[in-house]
């Protein structure tokens, strides 16, 4: 018996590449034969959205770690942010400073975004000619300062130049003015509550920012990512937007679609996040915009630190870092959840593999299984049984929201290029990610 949407055969790989999908199995002289039973084949996943903070705080991840959890997760290439790591990816040197940094290092194909700060207008151009894929900004202080966030003044300046390379310009939206006000009202509450550190950061906040960059996007005419939407109260004005074909697409990310505010006891920092996690009403608004298309893509937002930054003893809100780890973990999560709510394994790979290769710009050798296109692919067993334990995870630092849960779904081997680089826990050992660039 097949799932809907999910076809039994064969898939032919010669030279790294798909050379063939085939209904049936073909038995062709002097070929290696990989018989995978009844589990899933899947496109290899690609993270948009991965911070693994290479040069300068290696300590808090690395490309080492990093995309072995990749790997692990069925992830075959990262795309990794431009901040965390010093110095950020915020001119040309900067670039090469990493790419010498992180060189054969990969356990998965990776890419970079550049960073746009007030400033670096001048540097661009020659970022986007050194091969970044894309760009990335924040309209609020992100929580390193080597990074600055820019206002509407500076995009004004940087989005024609974005614009000219063709190239997308992915946005952290959330304007500072609703949070800072919020976040005066609650000076005397109690920081270890979930609630209060909610209340901190308003869908208001999210929803002012998408408005200024759609205005934005309308006098530049650049593509604009919104990375990581968590308030569904925004989703009225990107329909708005892009039915008047305006280039936006929209992220969301597995910790939204996964866990509900209400349920995140006091204290539990390690599910600390900007923007938050929202009410369980909000989460089942993000699963139908995942349905209708308003929402393109899944990406991870694995953004590690030490534990000691999570603050897990005192379980200060306020003070711990807001980032969740989960690249090992965030397939297995999505599949259980889309599961549940009647998705099937086609739109998994859509919001996960295909979307996302389009957004990197790399469309046309990842993200699908094809004749042509990269040989990377995911077995999957679709129906495994996983309490994820620190074993599953993979990355440098044991702390994740997902520590203990229940999931459907493992991961049973991961081929970047034909090559098998993860297999039941174990990694391959020839290094073989490679930087893609368009
Ligand atoms: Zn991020």
């Amino acid at each position: 018996m097949t799932p809907d949407g999910v076809q039994s055969g064969s898939v032919v790989i010669r030279n790294g590449k798909t050379l063939a999908v085939t209904p049936d199995w073909e038995e062709l002289i002097d070929t290696q034969i990989h018989d995978v039973g009844d589990h899933m084949v899947l496109p290899g996943l690609i993270d948009v959205h991965t911070h693994l903070n290479e040069p300068g705080r290696t300590e808090w991840e690395g490309f080492a770690t990093g995309t072995k959890a990749a790997a692990a997760g069925g992830y075959t290439t990262v795309v990794d942010m431009p901040l965390n790591c010093i110095p950020s990816t915020t001119t040309v040197s900067a670039l090469n400073d990493k790419r010498e940094a992180v060189a054969d290092k990969a356990t998965v194909d990776y890419g970079f975004w550049g960073g746009v700060v007030p400033g670096n207008t001048g540097q661009l151009s020659a970022l986007a000619q050194a091969g970044v894929l894309g760009f990335k900004c924040f309209l609020i202080r992100p929580g390193t300062d080597e990074f600055a966030m820019v206002s509407e003044e500076d995009l004004l300046e940087a989005m024609p130049v974005i614009a000219a390379t063709g190239l997308p310009l992915l946005v952290h939206a959330e304007l500072p003015g609703p949070v800072e006000e919020a976040t005066k009202g609650l000076e005397g509450n109690d920081w270890r509550a979930y609630k209060t550190y909610l209340q901190s950061r308003p869908e208001r906040a999210e929803v002012e920012a998408i408005r200024m960059m759609i205005e934005l996007v309308r006098s530049t005419g650049c593509r604009v990512h919104i990375v990581h939407l968590s308030a569904a109260s925004a989703l009225s004005d990107l329909e708005a937007a892009r039915r008047d074909g305006l280039p936006i697409t929209v992220e969301t990310c597995p910790h939204y679609l996964c866990f509900e505010a209400d349920e995140i006891p006091d204290g539990a920092t390690q599910f600390k996040c900007a923007p938050p996690i929202r009410s369980a009403l909000n989460q089942s608004i993000l699963w139908e915009a995942l349905r209708s298309g308003q929402i393109d893509l899944i990406a991870t937002d694995h953004s590690p630190c030490p534990p000691e930054l999570k603050c897990l003893e005192a379980g200060d809100f306020r003070k711990a870092w807001g980032g969740i780890s989960s690249l090992s973990v965030s397939l297995p999560a999505i599949w259980t959840a889309a599961r549940e709510r009647g998705f099937r394994m086609t739109d998994v790979i859509r919001w996960m593999a295909e979307c996302p290769a389009k957004l990197a710009g790399i469309g046309r050798k990842k993200g699908c299984i094809a004749p042509g296109y990269d040989a990377d692919l995911v077995v999957f067993d679709p129906d495994g049984e996983l309490t994820v334990g620190a074993n599953d995870l993979h990355f440098r630092h044991l702390c994740s929201p997902y520590l203990g849960e229940r999931m459907t779904g493992k991961v049973q081997s991961t081929l970047l290029r034909g090559e098998v680089i993860y297999q039941q826990g174990k990694f391959g050992t020839a290094l073989t990610g490679t930087e893609l660039t368009v």
